[in-house]
């Protein structure tokens, strides 16, 4: 199978892999006191300091939790009390759903936050807490997050940051660009599924969603997943190639377009490895089941919602929704291999063809 759908998931790092299952060979919960407890305490704590390293933030400041939309639920409770919450119109729906009130800050046809909006809310909301991913999982398309970092902080605002597609891509350091906060999840970069983590500025307080045994510091209850934060942490360590994967990434999109499809986002800065391509008139769900039939994994619209496709938020708040029916994402893994591209041109050509014979002979 050529696996396109690694903002879905990403395949498993080794190191990753090999940190599982160290860590379920530790005896002990990190909560317990006995020499098996500190065993499985220690490993924590190496992982939250690696993180921390990472992420240029503190040890103390990263909260693991069990993946990104509990960090953004964690963000907003905690850092979004008693204010009023902003939000990108093409945020994920884990933002969406943990911030219903929330006053949408509108894009441009490019994908990317328009700034004078952000500017005008600031003003009425100067205390506000905005929500902006660094990278959206539909098109990639980056936010300029050091540029809302600077109005939020002019207005004395907090800046959360969805992170969850640029962390082991692109730029790690989102405290510095001014966020408050930013989320991660460890199996959007080769970590295991099941833990991600809230990383906050120094000093600010986490009121928890859930309460329990006080573990994280009182910030989130509950015996923390060891095996995948220990994959998180190797995986947030393993080097990126992000100009190999463009390469293969503009190879494929190259292709799309000479057999007929529209790259949404095109203008805007984007993440190395996704495209989302919109053949019109051509239904995605057919699209992604000719490619699968080919034996490619691509995903339509946002997929990553329990197999349901529906039209893409992101899409019509870019002024696309006649095409977000329409569209793919095709989102390149770390391990991508020689070949894919071309594979993929093949294929998608092939698809493109059948699926718009009919129509031309009938008009
Ligand atoms: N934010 C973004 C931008 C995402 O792409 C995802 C996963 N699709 C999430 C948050 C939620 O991550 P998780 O499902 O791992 O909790």
């Amino acid at each position: 199978m050529l696996y396109l759908d690694a903002n879905a998931t990403e395949p498993v790092r080794p190191a990753a892999r090999e940190a599982v299952l160290a860590a379920m060979d530790t005896l002990g919960n990190p909560s317990s006191t006995h020499a098996a407890g500190r065993a499985a305490r220690k490993l924590l704590e190496e992982a939250r300091e690696a993180v921390a390293r990472h992420c240029h933030a503190r040890a103390q400041d990263v909260v693991f939790t069990s993946g990104a939309t509990e960090a953004n639920a964690l963000a907003i409770h905690a850092l979004g009390a008693g204010r009023v919450v902003l939000i990108g119109t093409t945020e994920h729906d884990s933002i969406r759903a943990a911030a219903p009130e929330a006053v949408p800050v509108p894009v441009s046809a490019d994908g990317t936050l328009d700034l004078a909006a952000l500017e005008t809310l600031l003003a009425m909301h100067p205390d506000a807490l905005l929500c902006l991913m660094a990278a959206n999982n539909e098109t990639g398309v980056l936010h300029d997050i050091a540029a809302a970092g600077r109005l939020c902080a002019a207005h004395g605002a907090r800046l959360h940051v969805d992170a969850v597609q640029a962390i082991g891509r692109c730029n790690q350091d989102w405290l510095g660009l001014g966020a408050s906060s930013f989320a991660l999840s460890g199996h959007k970069f080769g970590g295991a599924m099941g833990a991600g983590a809230l990383v906050t500025a120094k000093g600010l307080e986490i009121r928890p969603l859930m309460r329990g045994g006080g573990q994280e510091m009182g910030r989130r209850g509950g015996t923390p997943p060891l095996p995948a934060i220990a994959a998180l942490a190797a995986a947030l360590a393993e080097p990126y190639e992000a100009e190999r994967i463009a390469a293969h990434r503009d190879a494929m999109e190259r292709a799309a377009i000479a057999a007929g499809a529209v790259v949404m986002g095109a203008g805007a800065a984007r993440l190395p490895n996704t495209v989302c391509l919109a053949l019109p008139g051509v239904r995605a769900d057919a699209q992604l089941i000719a490619l699968d039939m080919a034996g490619i994994a691509v995903s339509a619209g946002a997929a990553c919602s329990s197999g349901k496709v529906t039209a893409s938020h992101v899409l019509a708040a870019m002024g696309q929704g006649a095409l977000a029916g329409q569209a793919i994402r095709v989102s390149l893994p770390w391990n991508v291999e020689e070949g894919a591209a071309e594979r993929f041109a093949a294929a998608y050509a092939a698809m493109a063809k059948r699926a718009l014979r009919p129509r031309a002979a009938l008009a």
